[in-house]
């Protein structure tokens, strides 16, 4: 499943309109919420009317499918480990970092003659 690009709007009815969730009409005066779907490389713009409510539901059915996200913070989820563990997995992470960035000599070899 994935997510389509759409603008929704709402307006009053200025028409019978056929639902497309339900395919029970809309009466006129009745709040509806319309669907755009836009493809920018063809260039057409196709239009779907709903009830608001069966568009909700529609939309909820959908998100059914989607995997719920696991965790609502972004980054690495924090340590479960005591102070002092901590202070000593920090201590050697800076001690293997010091051995990685420490510079290397480098000689520059020319040719002579
Ligand atoms: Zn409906």
């Amino acid at each position: 499943m994935s997510y389509k690009k759409f603008k929704i709007e709402y307006r009053w009815a200025e028409q019978k309109i056929i639902c497309k969730h339900c395919d029970s009409v809309i009466p006129m005066g009745k709040p509806v919420l319309t669907r755009h779907v836009y493809n920018p490389k063809q260039k057409w713009t196709l239009r779907f009317n709903y009830h608001p409510e069966c568009f909700t539901n529609e939309q909820l059915f959908y998100l059914g499918d989607i995997p719920k996200p696991i965790r609502m913070h972004r980054g690495r989820p924090a340590l479960t480990i005591s102070v002092e563990d901590r202070l000593d997995r920090r201590r050697e992470q800076k001690r293997r970092s010091y051995h990685l960035t420490k510079k290397k000599k480098c000689v520059i070899i020319t040719r002579e003659g």
